[in-house]
């Protein structure tokens, strides 16, 4: 192989529980609008939609319990508390009753989202790239991996300095943990590494600079993360 012409960037990897080895991360999916509650307070009807598909960068993903920086552009940044599923293999076009056998493990993520940015995208009709990936906005608790079983129930919740926010059941989902693989697997070839959040439930809301986070499902590790002041502007 030819020499590379610079060193490249660490390889983004995320926690597991229980263990030293770390996830690499190869992509991150989102899944949007995939609670019918949170569908209606975003102005849409969720029994006559698909789901929708977007892409956050893998180097976007922050380690729990990290002080994430309140980012550029935007005066509504906005939590969302979601399941993250976290593939150990791929394919294309998995049928939903293969779909499990590719989870890895499963995470509490924030889906960090400039609702500004994507409230101007949507009114446009242009792409949501700027609104949904970019840097920071994938703080990620560790992965638990399957041997501890799937997760298709159990409470999820988040907190913004111990006021509660956002609260549901993972089992409140439009489309289950195999629908979205067997969906997402239909428009790209998964690949180990591949992470999706999943959706969130309704309450998602505004963030500020000194806000501390707590998100957690049932049986999974509790994300806790601060939004600190906007860094300053820097040269690599
Ligand atoms: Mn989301």
């Amino acid at each position: 192989m030819n020499a590379l012409c610079f060193a490249p960037a660490e390889p983004p990897a995320v926690a597991v529980a229980g263990s030293a080895a770390r996830f690499p991360v190869h992509r991150i999916y989102c899944v949007g609008r995939n609670y019918a509650e949170h569908a209606r307070e975003m102005g849409r009807d969720p029994t006559l939609e698909p789901p929708v598909f977007f892409m956050k960068p893998a180097d976007a993903v922050v380690a729990n319990g990290t002080a994430v920086p309140y980012p550029p552009a935007t005066e509504n940044l906005h939590h969302e508390i979601e399941l993250v599923v976290a593939l150990k293999s791929g394919g294309s076009n998995i049928p939903q009753h293969e779909a499990l056998g590719h989870v890895f493990g499963y995470a509490v993520g924030n889906d960090l989202t400039r609702r500004d940015l994507q409230n101007a995208a949507k009114a446009r009709g242009g792409p949501w790239d700027a609104a949904k990936g970019f840097d920071h906005s994938a703080p990620l608790a560790a992965l638990r991996p399957v041997a501890a079983g799937h997760v298709s129930t159990g409470r999820i919740w988040l907190t913004v300095n111990d006021e509660l926010r956002q609260q549901s059941d993972v089992a409140d989902m439009i489309y289950a943990v195999p629908q979205v693989i067997a969906a997402l697997s239909q428009l790209y070839e998964l690949k180990p590494g591949d992470l999706i959040f999943t959706g969130t439930p309704a309450g998602v809301g505004p963030l500020r600079v000194g806000d501390r986070i707590e998100g957690g499902i049932e049986g999974l590790e509790t994300l806790r993360h601060t939004i600190a002041a906007a860094a300053h502007g820097t040269r690599t």
